[in-house]
């Protein structure tokens, strides 16, 4: 019953099919209520899925700006901030003392926030995502505002939350003169176990839509990311490379906001690359495989996992 066995396209070792489970090519995490989200079944052996999700994969969630966008986005209730790993993440302000003693601590804000100071001296604070999700009337009682402020460190955030809010304010505040904006800037080091969850992520996102010839992923050409992934031996090409911030035309023409990946091969260098990004962040480049020869066709393919619409869907380009 040589059928029921399975290799797993990690550490390579052939097993029953019952030490297989489905391996998500976005972690969950990231993924909260999205529908069709996409997972690869009897590729990732057990153990291999189970140490990611211990090592890699609760330190991307937890630990860069993948942790952060996950209360920005309304993913994770930001009364659980304190299971923000802040060893990677750098916070800078443009008046530190007024802000500690404002609101003190920065993991209280976590950037991309609305601050609501009420009549009855509390403070109230909202997401950009929960803003998305739920209209301000119903997240407060809009009577008791006294002053608005908005955290973020870049102007799109803080105009979506001006135009989320504008609605429901604008007839007690001049949004203008009383909306004030402050920057707070999260500097994030993106270190060997991120690239290396980052790399998981556009091979995961490989073995998903090259699964009609289930063998491409084992072949040599592949064996360096492989091991980084695995093992974090870094290849002679840096196989992980942040290239750009995102732009509509990265994502096809399509404003979106949540995550992308993009795989092709680029026929002049024989490179097989996968961009990725997360949370609308920037886009990495991740290089599969720095001189692919051999003759496997290998497809061009992207998918979108829309956030605000709780969906995941290929989505057609020609840009590389
Ligand atoms: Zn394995």
């Amino acid at each position: 019953m040589e059928s029921t066995n399975y290799r797993c396209i990690y550490c390579l070792e052939i097993k029953p099919v019952n030490l297989f489970n489905g391996e998500h090519v976005i972690h969950k995490s990231m993924t909260k209520r999205i529908q069709k989200n996409l997972i690869l079944h009897g590729r990732v052996c057990e153990t291999c899925n189970s140490t990611y999700g211990k090592t890699m994969d609760l330190k991307l969630s937890r630990s860069y700006f993948e942790g952060l966008n996950r209360f920005r986005q309304d993913m994770k209730p930001v009364s659980e901030s304190h299971h923000l790993d802040q060893k990677n993440i750098q916070w800078s302000v443009a008046d530190p003392e007024a802000f500690h003693n404002e609101i003190g601590d920065f993991t209280e804000v976590l950037g991309d926030c609305l601050i609501l100071f009420l009549s009855d001296t509390t403070k109230k604070i909202f997401t950009l995502g929960q803003l998305r999700r739920k209209p301000l009337n119903e997240l407060v009682d809009l009577d008791k505002i006294e002053m608005l402020r908005v955290f973020t460190g870049r102007q799109d955030r803080a105009d979506a939350i001006g135009e989320l809010i504008k609605p429901h304010v604008s007839e007690k505040f001049q949004l203008a003169e009383n909306l004030e904006k402050h920057k707070v800037t999260a500097t994030v080091t993106y270190d060997e176990i991120a690239q290396r969850a980052i790399a998981k992520i556009a091979f995961n996102y490989f073995a998903l839509v090259t699964q009609q010839n289930p063998d491409i992923v084992f072949e040599k050409s592949f064996d360096s990311i492989r091991k980084f992934i695995y093992r974090g031996i870094f290849p002679s090409i840096r196989p992980v490379q942040k290239q750009e911030e995102l732009s509509d035309f990265a994502l096809g023409g399509l404003s979106l906001n949540g995550h992308w990946i993009r795989l092709y091969k680029n026929p002049d260098l024989s490179t097989v690359i996968a961009k990725v990004s997360l949370f609308n962040q920037w886009v990495w480049k991740v290089v599969l495989s720095s001189n692919y020869q051999n003759g496997s066709e290998i497809p061009t393919s992207s998918h979108v996992w829309d956030i605000d619409g709780e969906l995941c869907q290929p989505i057609l380009t020609n840009a590389t």
